[in-house]
């Protein structure tokens, strides 16, 4: 790194995941310049997977957060509402500007929302904030009905099962397919409904109904429940950059070294899509890619090399009380070979092997350490 770099003043906008790992490791690889961070959660910094597995499931009062008083960075409490990438100044919400050198841009994503204009009483589950109330309602509720069965959606209505709450999951495709493809969507659908989650398969997208929501409409029919939880994907968090040209409605276009279309700006996590072409996944919203990503652009706001990739294709979630880990490309088809254990009694250890010769290995239910599965996806 040469000597201007270690003079910037660095500043990020976002302090989840991907926001805290980029100020670790600038500091990691050496930079002792100035590092300012918004942050735009009245809540704080913690870890969203919690949100809706043991904040929800368990009752637990807060979510996993991490401490960045080590580091010298200075935390402005506010929303960033605007970025002039000429003049080179964020504008946060009380009106002040933050100069920057460089920027990186790590504001994330909100939940995608489906009520329509004016209508109240949307549950989501994206923040802290969220995840209380919904945890309350759970425990007042004798009916649920999910929105969308991907992994939030699932690990939600797990969560209402679990407090004896019985859920029905709406969704245009079977549960988890769309990532996960049918051998898995199966069995997790069928493990989901002996725990008294029931699953009714839309025609067409759903609509939510009354004001405040109190059910959806389903191909014509209105089914009705206590609580209603949307968990209909994210949108990413990008208002604040209106006309700067950085963004469109997949998020910020970044290259493999997280750079975005400006000069000295980068941008990692759940609020990027890789640019076509660069070989790599377009919006991949999980928390191993917003560290991945949060390193690179660390590191290549200072000139230097990163020292992983901007990808890492490892997630996790915990759905009708298995845990599943998995490790390689998505989307998955066809049956896997089995190379441990058995589906039907919710432990096993699954490879699949896909055209190009890559592999996915999931641990389904089965306790195995994500360093032997990435070791078992990328040997030959
Ligand atoms: C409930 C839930 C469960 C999940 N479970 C899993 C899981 O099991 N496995 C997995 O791999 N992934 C999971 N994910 C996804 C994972 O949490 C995200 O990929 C990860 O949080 C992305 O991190 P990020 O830092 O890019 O963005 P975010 O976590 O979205 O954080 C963005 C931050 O920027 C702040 N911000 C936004 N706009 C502004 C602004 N204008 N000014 C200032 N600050 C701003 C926000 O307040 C927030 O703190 C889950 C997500 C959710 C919501």
């Amino acid at each position: 790194m040469d000597a201007a770099a270690t003079n910037r003043h660095i500043v990020i906008v976002g302090d989840s995941i991907a926001g805290c790992t980029a100020v670790r490791e600038l500091r990691a690889l050496g930079h002792d310049g100035r590092i300012t961070m918004i942050a735009g959660d009245p809540d704080g910094a913690y870890a969203r997977p919690p949100l809706s597995k043991r904040v929800l499931a368990e009752g637990v009062e807060s979510s996993d957060r991490w401490d960045l008083s080590d580091l010298s960075v200075t935390t402005i409490a506010a929303r960033a509402v605007g970025l002039d990438p000429d003049a080179r100044v964020v504008t946060i919400d009380r009106g002040e500007s933050v100069s920057f050198d460089v920027l990186i841009v790590a504001t994330g994503a909100d939940a995608r929302r489906l009520a329509a204009p004016g209508q109240s009483g949307e549950n989501v589950v994206r923040t802290l904030a969220d995840a209380a109330s919904v945890r309350e309602r759970i425990a007042a509720a004798q009916s649920a009905i999910v929105v969308g069965g991907g992994f939030l959606g699932m690990e939600v209505a797990s969560a209402c099962v679990a407090h004896g709450v019985p859920t029905t999951v709406v969704d245009v495709d079977p549960p988890l397919q769309r990532l996960l493809g049918p051998y898995l969507s199966e069995a997790i659908l069928a493990r989901a409904t002996e725990r008294s989650v029931a699953f009714r398969r839309a025609g067409s997208p759903v609509e939510l109904v009354g004001d405040p929501v109190e059910g959806v409409r389903i191909d014509g029919d209105v089914l009705t429940a206590d609580l209603v939880v949307t968990c209909a994907g994210e949108v990413p968090g990008t208002d604040w950059l209106a006309g700067t040209g950085l963004a469109d409605r997949s998020g910020i276009r970044i290259d493999t070294r997280c750079a975005t279309s400006l000069p000295g700006i980068y941008a990692a996590g759940d609020v990027t899509c890789f640019r076509d072409g660069d070989g790599a996944p377009g919006r991949s919203p999980f928390w191993s890619n917003a560290i991945a990503q949060g390193k690179v652009a660390a590191a290549s706001a200072l000139g230097v090399a990163p020292r992983c990739e901007p990808t890492d294709d490892y997630f996790w979630t915990e759905v009708a009380g298995l845990a599943i880990k998995v490790v390689g490309p998505l989307p998955l088809a066809g049956a896997p070979t089995v190379l441990e254990g058995s589906v039907e009694d919710g432990s096993a250890l699954l490879e699949w092997r896909h055209d190009d010769g890559r592999k996915t290995v999931v641990a389904y239910g089965i306790r195995k350490a994500v360093g032997l599965l990435r070791r078992m996806a990328t040997s030959i």
